[in-house]
């Protein structure tokens, strides 16, 4: 395998340095997921929160609870085609 040299966000990163990025918010309990354009996220709420904090501010529209699972999602362009980059942030 190649080293991997593509950047990719982790809790810590701030919302303006992952505006390239969707965000995946899940609710197991409710079986939904939501998605988010950080980009949105970052000029609604700021581009330095980070998005451990953005996270911990979010509540599923359908039990009111806090999300249960969070993925940031990403384009790679590679020549002609794309492939995604799925990176699972793991929730305290
Ligand atoms: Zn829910």
């Amino acid at each position: 395998m190649p080293h991997e040299t593509f950047w990719q966000p982790d809790r810590n990163a701030t919302l303006g340095a992952a505006r390239n990025w969707l965000l995946l918010i899940g609710c197991w309990k409710s079986v939904r997921v939501t998605t988010y354009r950080v980009t949105e996220l970052a000029d609604q709420y700021g581009s330095r929160v980070s998005i451990g904090d953005i996270i911990r501010r979010m509540r599923c529209r359908g039990c009111s609870g806090p999300p249960t699972s969070a993925e940031l999602v990403t384009e790679e362009k590679q020549g002609r085609s794309a492939r995604h980059k799925r990176v699972p942030i793991r929730l305290s």
